[in-house]
């Protein structure tokens, strides 16, 4: 008998396992696939690394701006798909805490298929494993949620996206939100035609209002069709040539034709395989698993980490909730997980990002003062010629507290960072200002538009003036 069974191989799952290791708990890992989830083999490293090819793409073409001659750069898809899969093995083998967990005597048993319930301590797996547990931290993750209109098999997901194995002449996103943008954005950089279809009024929602604006018109001035509001899909058919959707709005009928189709319209837990009815773990209607701020579930051995939860479904996120789970189910439900802002950012072109709230969510309950500084009139986007883009800092007049900041452009994901450093410190937006920001850098902006604050609140910075040039 195990005293933890943790249930996953992604960020999740790896942490609960190695926290249990750690303190002293006979533990094994059991995941269907690869270790390392979809963290490493599906998710962020196969994107961000299609993501930095689309961005050299877009460098190399801005050369002859700088007096270096060369030739048109041509993508060999093939090629990349390559250096995608080495850079994911490579990450697997190198940071996803593999000779931790092994050093930490936690026993895995990798591409073990599917794991069930039999009953609260004992587990089964579709590769004939019988494993017994005290305590069970569930990590299994999400899937992308499928759609149920006649023909929803002839599109793909992201993760088949990936696995293209040339660029296709056309696609058709549906889903415009963090997944769809990212996979309209790079694939446009590498000459597909994109047509983003997003059901409500505007791409990226969870995005602050400015954000989704300049990532459409940065999205329609690159080529891509955006098409919002669109209607609802009726159907999907085969054509000679690739896939055509039809969808219609309050009675109009359409249809559009792509050589595919990728739906990216959210999540599902996975968690339809593991029978969570014999073990008394009870689930919401799209499966995830109901977990308390300890990540307990309904059933008192069983804990529940990371996607699976249905929360901000983020690596960071899942890394806090592994760590929470395993402690909890070995010393008592005595750690709660964080509730702090959390930078969230995507690697679209151009990128965005944001940590705290939006404007119109601040706006409900404080007085607030906000500052937006467009990345054309800072120097470093100047200099490198990355002009696209803004950041805009939202501070709450009576107590300075920084409420939220939501960027567009180069480093965009690097700069909401910093702001959330200085939120999860309680810096009030005064005492940011006064940081001395290196200059000239992309985070500089954060200065300038945290000193704007401090003067529209007429607070005193003896050098404040200084800052207008950065
Ligand atoms: C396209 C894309 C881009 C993303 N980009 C980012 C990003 O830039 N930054 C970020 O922070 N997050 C990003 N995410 C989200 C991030 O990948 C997830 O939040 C994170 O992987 C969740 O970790 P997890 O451990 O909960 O689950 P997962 O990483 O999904 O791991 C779950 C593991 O459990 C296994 N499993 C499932 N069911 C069973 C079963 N019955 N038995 C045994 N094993 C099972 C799965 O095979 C998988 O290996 C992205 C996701 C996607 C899809």
């Amino acid at each position: 008998m195990l005293d933890v069974l943790v249930i996953g191989g992604g960020p999740a799952g790896v942490v609960a396992a190695l926290r249990a290791g750690d303190l002293g708990a006979r533990t094994a890992l059991v995941t269907e696939g690869e270790f390392g989830g979809m963290a490493a083999n599906d998710g962020p490293v196969p994107v961000r690394t299609l993501a930095h090819a689309a961005r050299l793409l877009r460098d190399a073409r801005q050369l002859g701006h700088y007096g270096i001659q060369v030739g048109e750069p041509r993508l060999d898809y093939s090629q990349l798909l390559k250096r995608v899969w080495d850079v994911v093995a490579d990450v697997r083998v190198h940071s996803a805490f593999r000779t931790q967990t092994d050093s930490a005597g936690v026993q895995v048993h990798e591409n073990a298929g599917a794991a069930r319930f039999v009953d609260p301590h004992t587990v089964v797996t579709a590769s004939g494993l019988t494993l017994q547990s005290d305590k069970i931290i569930l990590c299994p993750g999400g899937a992308s949620r499928r759609l149920s209109v006649p023909g929803a098999d002839l599109a793909a997901t992201h993760s088949d996206a990936w696995g293209l194995s040339s660029v296709p002449e056309s696609i058709i996103v549906i889903g415009g939100g963090a997944t769809g943008a990212q996979v309209a954005s790079v694939f446009n950089a590498f000459g597909a035609k994109i047509q983003l279809f997003q059901s409500g009024p505007r791409i990226v929602p969870t995005e602050d209002e400015d954000v989704s604006a300049a990532v459409a018109a940065a999205f329609r001035e690159a080529g891509i069709v955006v098409r919002e509001d669109f209607g609802s899909i009726e159907s999907f058919e085969k054509t000679p040539a690739g896939v055509r959707m039809h969808f219609s709005k309050n009675g109009e009928h359409e249809s559009a034709q792509a050589t595919l189709a990728v739906v990216a319209i959210g999540w599902v837990a996975n968690t339809c395989e593991l029978e969570l009815s014999k073990a008394g773990v009870e689930t919401n209607a799209r499966g995830f698993v109901g977990a308390d701020e300890f990540l307990r579930t309904t059933a008192s051995n069983i804990f529940a980490a990371g996607d699976v939860t249905g929360r901000l479904m983020l690596v960071p996120q899942a890394i806090q909730d592994g760590f929470v789970a395993a402690t909890n189910a070995l010393k008592g439900s005595s750690m709660k997980v964080l509730d702090q802002p959390a930078p969230i950012g995507s690697f679209t072109d151009p990128e965005y990002a944001q940590v705290g709230l939006t404007e119109t969510k601040a706006r409900e309950n404080h007085n607030i003062a906000t500052a937006r500084v467009d990345f054309k009139s800072t120097t470093r986007p100047i200099i490198d010629d990355r002009t696209t883009g803004f950041c805009k800092l939202i501070a709450d007049r009576t107590t300075r507290e920084i409420l939220g900041c939501h960027v567009v452009g180069e480093r965009a994901v690097e700069i909401s960072q910093i702001a959330a450093v200085a939120m999860a410190g309680n810096m009030r937006v005064d005492d940011l200002a006064q940081v001395p920001l290196s200059f000239p850098t992309y985070a500089g902006v954060l200065g300038r538009v945290s000193a704007m604050i401090t003067r529209q609140l007429n607070l005193n910075l003896d050098w404040q003036g200084n800052r207008a040039g950065v």
